[in-house]
């Protein structure tokens, strides 16, 4: 007799969980608190859902559960995840690496996924919250074909109510980013209550909030830039790409990639800062000396210092709003002034030798401090969750037999990407074929 199995969450996670089982031969039912399945994958990747990368392994992901990841990604990672879609009839293109679908809407990713789910009849109860999940014993032979009598059947509770039983269950519930899609914290409720220890969850992916009060001046304005999270003061991670500045610190990738570090450190009631670099290759990356210039030898690339050297010298005779024009955005030039105390008005060759310096280091080391993350609303993904010493290689739980776990609800959280959703199908994919008793492919 096929086993009976229960998704809890019909996400990323939960529908590959459900079609992998399925796929095994079990008989799946999905539970989804919304009325819909799959909300949150149509606003991944702006709507065209990066939904897998072609660099794929351990070393993009971080918490518990981050060395999981290459035993799991051996038997289904983005290799295998690749084909797992061609299967389901979805054209894939790559942009450096990065893995959409080519029809470029993340709908054409809900819709596949729930084809597959209806082909294999898996029944799908949208609008119901599950509650909680309990071990029963069962002593009565007719109603366990499946086991011994006295084994344990798993009861899955709505609404306060016990619902039905199953011989597994798979907690998909995601963590509590993006509350607004379903996924608030549910999962980790029902594994507490099942014993589970939750490593602390904070916002991950997300901007940083700052203390100056200079925000409202540059706020829009995007650039290329190098950032350096430093945490009491020691470097403790990098990451250079478009930097976004808002009207109340920092976004963009490269903030995002840093925010889970930070979160975890002010937390802590550690300082944080961020020394951003507005010129990642250098001042003079892409000049070559002037000819006609005073100090300028040859035609070669100029050191950093020479750079300078050859600015101020050459335009001496500017104000120092022209001086600053062209180097980097121009409301941040103007910005750096400001912070270097220098006046837009004065002359370049009136100023002092201690304030050029000053001026000059500003550009490539701009430190902010944070004060906090974005809240859960405003995160794509969550540090945190599940602690996976809890859980065996095929995601099950250690602590009850018959549960397992995958996707975003277990502490394991990646890179921007496509890294996030790669561990959803991946370790959706690993529990679904686990809890239908199929060995790894
Ligand atoms: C704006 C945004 C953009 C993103 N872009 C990308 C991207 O481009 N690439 C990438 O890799 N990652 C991206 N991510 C992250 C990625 O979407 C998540 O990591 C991934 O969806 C997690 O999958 P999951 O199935 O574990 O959880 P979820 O997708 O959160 O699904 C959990 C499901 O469980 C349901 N549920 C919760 N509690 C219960 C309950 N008690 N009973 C029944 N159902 C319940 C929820 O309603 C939800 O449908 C993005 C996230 C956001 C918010």
């Amino acid at each position: 007799m096929s086993r009976k199995i229960a998704v809890i969450g019909g996400g990323a996670a939960g529908m590959t969980a459900a079609i992998a089982a399925a796929r095994a031969g079990a008989r799946v039912t999905v539970y989804e608190k919304n009325d819909r399945v799959g909300k949150k994958i149509l606003s991944t990747g702006n709507g065209k859902c990066n939904f897998s990368n072609e660099r794929m392994d351990g070393s993009h992901y971080h918490g518990s559960g981050a060395e999981l990841i290459d035993g799991i990604y051996h038997h289904f990672g983005a290799a295998q995840t690749r084909r797992f879609f061609e299967g389901l009839g979805m054209r894939i293109k790559s942009r450096d690496g990065y893995l959409y679908p080519a029809s470029g809407q993340a709908s054409t990713v809900l819709a596949v996924l729930r084809y597959e789910m209806d082909r294999l009849s898996i029944n799908v109860h949208t609008g119901q919250r599950v509650t909680g999940v309990f071990v029963k014993r069962d002593t009565d032979p007719d109603r366990y074909p499946g086991g011994e009598p006295g084994a344990s059947r798993l009861v899955v509770e709505t609404g306060g109510r016990a619902k039905d039983e199953y011989d597994a269950v798979i907690i998909t519930c995601g963590g509590k980013a993006a509350g607004g899609s379903g996924s608030d914290g549910d999962g980790y409720m029902l594994a507490e209550r099942l014993g589970h220890r939750i490593i602390p969850v904070v916002p991950a992916l997300t901007a940083l909030r700052c203390s100056e009060d200079f925000y409202k001046r540059v706020s829009g304005v995007r650039c290329d830039a190098n950032l350096t999270l430093c945490i009491d003061g020691r470097p403790a991670g990098s990451d250079r790409g478009e930097l976004q500045w808002t009207d109340y610190g920092i976004s963009g990738i490269p903030v995002f990639q840093l925010s889970r570090d930070a979160a975890y450190a002010l937390r802590e009631g550690r300082s944080v800062t961020v020394m951003i670099d507005l010129m990642p290759d250098g001042a003079a990356a892409g000049n070559k000396a002037d000819p006609g210039a005073k100090s300028a030898p040859d035609r070669t690339a100029l050191t950093e210092e020479a750079y300078w050297r050859d600015r101020w010298d050459r335009q001496g005779g500017q104000t120092m709003e022209q001086f600053v024009t062209g180097l980097v955005n121009k409301k941040l030039g103007l910005l750096l002034l400001k912070l270097a105390g220098l006046k837009e008005t004065e002359k370049a060759c009136n100023i002092a030798p201690n304030d050029k310096k000053n001026l000059t280091k500003l550009f490539r080391s701009l430190i902010v401090s944070v004060k906090g993350t974005n809240s859960f609303d405003q995160a794509q993904v969550c540090a945190g969750g599940v602690d996976c010493a809890e859980v065996t290689l095929k995601l099950e739980s250690r602590i009850v037999p018959g549960v397992y776990f995958a996707g975003e609800v277990l502490d394991i959280d990646g890179a921007c990407g496509g890294y996030n959703l790669q561990w959803a199908w991946s370790s959706g994919y690993t529990a679904g074929r686990a809890a239908a008793g199929s060995p790894a492919e």
